[in-house]
């Protein structure tokens, strides 16, 4: 059967622009949910054990782990860039291509319109975008586990 042709087809450009942006809670999409597997990799990173990490930088919500919150930005953000980039949660890794918002109009309004990197740098191709839909998905799916 052949695939259904998707509006991002031939690709959509996007580069972070370093504007710290998506790092400031920003309603529904504010919170920074975690898998175990983020967690690991960032209490690896900051040199602690994942129970001190999570005790010292989570908070649990609904039945799942996310950053805690205590101001507007990432308790991570130093200045307009992450500081532990390199074992940044999956979300944030696989942002802006999170399935919720690739339909064409709220891509428009809440992605282009928010993100200075929609538009700027390099083509990702529809294999790339689909993967990190993917990857994407089924970190959520881990999120209760
Ligand atoms: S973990 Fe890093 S990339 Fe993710 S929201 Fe915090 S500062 Fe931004």
């Amino acid at each position: 059967m052949a695939q259904q042709k998707k509006w991002w087809e031939d690709g959509i450009r996007f580069e972070c622009q370093g504007s710290g942006k998506c790092c400031v809670s920003h309603g529904e999409y504010g919170f920074v949910w975690l898998t175990l597997r983020d967690r690991r990799r960032m209490a690896k990173q900051l040199k602690l054990s994942t129970i001190e990490f999570t005790r010292k930088h989570c908070e649990k919500s609904q039945g799942m782990f996310r950053l805690k919150e205590e101001k507007p930005e990432c308790q991570f953000l130093k200045g307009k860039a992450c500081s532990i980039y390199e074992a940044r949660p999956t979300q944030c890794r696989t942002w802006p291509f999170w399935p919720e918002v690739m339909d064409a109009k709220t891509w428009k309004n809440e992605v282009a319109a928010f993100c200075p990197g929609v538009g700027k740098g390099r083509v990702h191709s529809r294999e790339e975008i689909e993967k990190a839909m993917k990857e994407q998905s089924a970190s959520e799916r881990k999120l209760r586990i």
